[in-house]
């Protein structure tokens, strides 16, 4: 259903991100990839993809999204080499778990800033042309922590409220044009920012590991199990496809029933 549309996905080499680039490359779309980190671990992972879909195009570009100009970059290279964005997938973000009595200024900065402004710079930069294409789809990948809140996670929490402020006005101003933003708010995931938290955790709460993922992660949510990032990946390439056209404007919980609490 995606055949000849092009996603944008930030920070898709790892993680749900890389999840949802799968399902849309699945689905047909051209994509381009985002992400930092080891050179030789994203080559791999687009050649990978490249394997998967030897039909799809598949690009990576380097921006570096806590700088609102690279955001928008990010998107302004896709139209050039593609001639549209018609997909925007605003995924990448950061977490940092502290008390706010001591929660680092610039982890705050940085996590208001990737998580929350970036998005607001690359939808910017996409909406003009999705508008006159009368097509677009952006997707916001917020959080469970979008909806409700959990101490020790205040920039985080503040990010996520934003962005589903952020999803909230974009679909009203792209309704008539037939382009949707809608958040998905996934509570526990299995990936690398999950595990990377369980040691910090750990320390903030003075428990163990095994006592984090049991009394603290899993503890919220009810159904007992980490989702797969294939799970953000089908609800992303389904928003996309014919069955998302009048759902606009929605934060969806992915969270096994956490925010139904
Ligand atoms: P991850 O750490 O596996 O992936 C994050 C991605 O962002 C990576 O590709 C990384 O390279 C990229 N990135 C980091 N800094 C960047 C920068 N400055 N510029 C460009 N890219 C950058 O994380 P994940 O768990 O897949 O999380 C993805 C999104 O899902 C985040 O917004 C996160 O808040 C959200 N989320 C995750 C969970 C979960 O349980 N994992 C739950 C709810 C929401």
């Amino acid at each position: 259903p995606l055949a000849g549309r092009v996603a944008v996905i930030t920070g898709s080499t790892s993680g749900i991100g890389l999840g949802i680039a799968r399902a849309l490359a699945q689905a047909g779309a051209d994509i381009v990839i985002n992400g930092l980190g080891d050179p030789d671990e994203i080559e791999r992972v687009l050649g990978e993809l490249e394997r998967e879909h030897p039909r799809r195009r598949v690009v990576y570009n380097g921006a570096n999204l806590m700088n609102g100009n690279e955001a928008a970059g990010l998107v302004e290279d896709a139209i050039a080499g593609f001639g549209s964005v018609d997909i925007l997938v605003n995924n990448a973000g950061i977490q940092h778990v502290s008390p706010i009595e001591s929660f680092p200024p610039e982890k705050y900065e940085a996590i208001i800033a990737l998580n929350l402004s970036a998005a607001w710079y690359t939808t910017r930069a996409a909406f003009g042309a999705m508008k006159q294409n009368g097509y677009g789809r952006i997707i916001n990948v917020a959080s469970a922590h979008g909806l409700v809140a959990s101490p020790f996670k205040s920039a985080y929490v503040a990010a996520k409220h934003g962005i589903v402020g952020l999803t909230k006005t974009v679909a009203l101003e792209g309704a008539e044009h037939n382009v949707t933003c809608n958040a998905i708010c996934p509570g526990y995931v299995w990936t690398p920012l999950v595990e990377n938290q369980i040691d910090d955790t750990a320390k903030a709460r003075g428990i163990t590991r095994d006592e984090v993922i049991r009394d603290v992660l899993l503890a919220a949510q009810p159904n007992k199990r980490f989702a797969g990032v294939d799970e953000l990946g089908a609800l992303a390439a389904f928003l996309c496809g014919p069955g998302g056209t009048s759902i606009t404007g929605t934060a969806l919980p992915v969270d096994g029933g956490w925010t139904a609490h």
